[in-house]
């Protein structure tokens, strides 16, 4: 009789707390989000990072110059 829950503990994943939600995350390579538990997770916290580090203000690429340009 084989139940498919007998794992042996040496099979046992590492769990680790997804820094974003909070939720256990699977710390290994069939993760590939690790240490966040899903995708969402990593984009959000990479998202987070990236407005906190580059709180630089979106440049409006200067729409008169195109509408000033004398052309002819
Ligand atoms: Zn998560």
């Amino acid at each position: 009789m084989h139940s498919p829950r007998d794992i042996p503990p040496v099979f046992k994943p590492h769990v680790v707390k997804c820094p974003t939600c909070g939720l256990d995350s699977i710390y290994a390579a069939s993760n590939p989000y690790r240490p966040f538990c899903r995708e969402a997770c990593k984009l959000i916290d990479l998202g987070a990072w990236a407005s906190e580090s580059f709180s630089v203000p979106a440049p409006d690429a200067d729409p008169l110059s195109e509408f000033d340009a004398p052309k002819d």
